[in-house]
């Protein structure tokens, strides 16, 4: 039951600074504008620090550092480069705290995640990419007995990295890993309401990375994000984040022919068939855990399981059992060990959930839990954004079974056959993830196998390795991340034939 000291409290692990430059060349560069935007706390509600709100004419300096950076890290080898990734790796696992207590600080979310997944995460995805750039290879075929067709892996030049305010750190590190391995150099763009996190890493590379292999680039997405994902000099952007930007950012690669990627929003479907609950035992209880999940990162979760099927024969039983899990769930000071439920990232996104909320009560949804938008959180910490798990049942025709909301809402509907499931499952424009239980495995591969999503969870929820293949169907984007095959995304392929044959004499 630790409780880790708050950022201007004595012992405190994190010195913010009290206005962060953008980070460019290994330097801190002052936006050219000379504007800056406070950056709030979500745990008590108040700034912290400033950041620099930057615009196209710090796109300009960014490019120009990182290609000077681009030059020389093109040339080195892949041994040198995976060398760089994990010393990266090395400098995460040693300032596990400090970098755990700056993401709680500036996120919200309870320190046991941040140190048991989100840091230590990102260190592997370093390692991983370290290992999978040492390992690839090129390959050849042989066209006829004289002519051969080599191909080389390349990198692009300078990409953009455009990540969203859930998981700071390790966003960026399923980004950074890939596009540096593979040769590039990087131009980062965090979300405007988390963008100090990822300074205290910075602060902590400065000695590992050379200059202008990763610069980051703070500020709002019109602003900043729009002139960096148009620029004629990026070769590629990789970007996570709400559909609907998505929508804007396939516009703006269009301009120059570039690839993107995007990992868009989603809600995903979590089926519980009526075996789980036939005996009362771990499994059970393993299943409605992994139900409960929709409240893990407070709801800010892409994979969030934020609909629930559940076969109407086993729907009581399932729904005590998860009120009794939710019961026993402690909401509060992120920054205590026995925290399980933080605070959400923003007033702006309280009120979204809160919206939802009334809007689920509107559509006529039944409240199964919560349901009252009640702020949870007494005392030092009144003002930070906290709100208590709500459950309702209804159809999935309604609105709050179709539209993401990024918080901890769940919506709960029943099923009679398989068949119903996976219809009801598959009724979304997302295909994000998907959860199914059952200890039938044949039914479950059958299962898993017609579901619309990119990823899907048999017997487990929220599991992330870095060596599995993670993307969306559908609306909720395309293109993989941490998997050795991300590395392509970040590379294009050189094709040289040659012919062998000499002109006879
Ligand atoms: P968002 O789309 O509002 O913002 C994401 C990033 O894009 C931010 O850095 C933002 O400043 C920037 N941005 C906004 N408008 C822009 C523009 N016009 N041009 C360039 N950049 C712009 O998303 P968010 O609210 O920060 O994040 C929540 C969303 O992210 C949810 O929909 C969630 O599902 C999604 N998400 C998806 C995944 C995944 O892997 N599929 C992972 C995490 C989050």
């Amino acid at each position: 039951d630790r409780v880790f000291s708050r950022p201007g409290e004595p012992g405190c692990l994190v010195n913010f600074r009290p206005k962060y430059e953008n980070f460019i060349g290994n330097q801190w560069i002052p936006p050219v504008k000379g504007n800056y935007f406070d950056n709030i706390s979500p745990v008590d509600g108040k700034a912290f620090c400033k950041c620099a709100n930057s615009t196209s004419e710090d796109v300009e300096v960014a490019i120009e550092y990182a290609y000077r950076c681009w030059q020389s890290w093109k040339r080195t080898s892949a041994q040198d480069r995976a060398k760089v990734l994990y010393q990266i790796a090395q400098v995460i696992e040693d300032n596990k705290e400090k970098l755990a207590v700056a993401e709680v600080w500036d996120n919200g979310k309870p320190i046991r995640e941040a140190l048991s997944e989100d840091i230590p995460d990102a260190a592997t995805h370093f390692r991983y990419f370290a290992a999978a750039i040492a390992t690839q290879e090129g390959f050849l075929s042989e066209i006829n007995e004289n002519l051969v067709a080599y191909h080389f892996y390349e990198p692009l030049g300078v990409v953009a990295l455009i990540i969203p305010w859930n998981y700071p750190i390790l966003m960026a590190s399923w980004k950074l890993a890939p596009a540096i391995a593979a040769g590039n150099c990087a131009i980062l763009k965090p979300a405007e309401q988390t963008p100090a996190s990822i300074m205290v890493l910075m602060e902590l590379l400065v000695d590992v990375i050379p200059p202008g292999l990763i610069n980051i680039l703070t500020g709002y997405g019109p602003q900043v994000g729009k002139p960096l994902a148009l620029h004629p000099k990026i070769k590629k952007v990789a970007f996570t984040g709400e559909t609907t930007t998505g929508q804007e950012i396939m516009k703006y690669v269009s301009q120059n022919i570039i690839p993107v990627t995007l990992e868009l929003g989603g809600k995903s479907p979590n089926i519980f068939f009526e075996d789980v609950a036939s005996e009362n035992d771990e499994f059970f209880e393993k299943a409605v855990e992994g139900c409960a999940m929709f409240v893990l990162n407070q709801g800010e979760v892409c994979t969030c399981p934020s609909r629930a099927l559940v076969h109407e024969s086993i729907y009581d039983k399932f729904v005590e059992k998860l009120i009794s899990i939710l019961r026993n769930i402690k909401q509060g000071n992120p920054l205590s060990m026995e925290t399980m439920v933080g605070a959400q990232v923003s007033s702006e996104q309280l009120e979204k959930i809160r919206y939802y909320i009334e809007l689920g009560k509107k559509e006529g949804a039944e409240r199964v839990f919560g349901g009252n938008g009640k702020k949870v959180v007494e005392g030092q910490l009144q003002d930070g954004y906290f709100i208590e798990p709500t459950i309702f049942k209804g159809d999935n025709k309604m609105r709050i079974f179709q539209e993401e909301i990024f918080g901890p809402v769940l919506s709960i509907t029943t099923f009679r056959t398989e068949e119903e499931a996976i219809k009801i499952a598959n009724d979304t424009s997302y295909g994000l993830a998907a959860g199914v239980w059952t200890r039938d495995n044949s039914r479950g591969y059958r299962v898993c196998r017609q579901l619309e999503a990119g990823r899907v969870w048999l017997n487990c929820y929220n599991e992330f390795p870095a060596h599995s293949a993670f993307g969306g169907y559908k609306k909720s984007g395309f293109g993989r991340e941490c998997h050795k095959i991300a590395l392509e995304h970040y590379q294009q392929i050189k094709n040289i034939i040659v012919d062998y044959k000499r002109k006879p004499l």
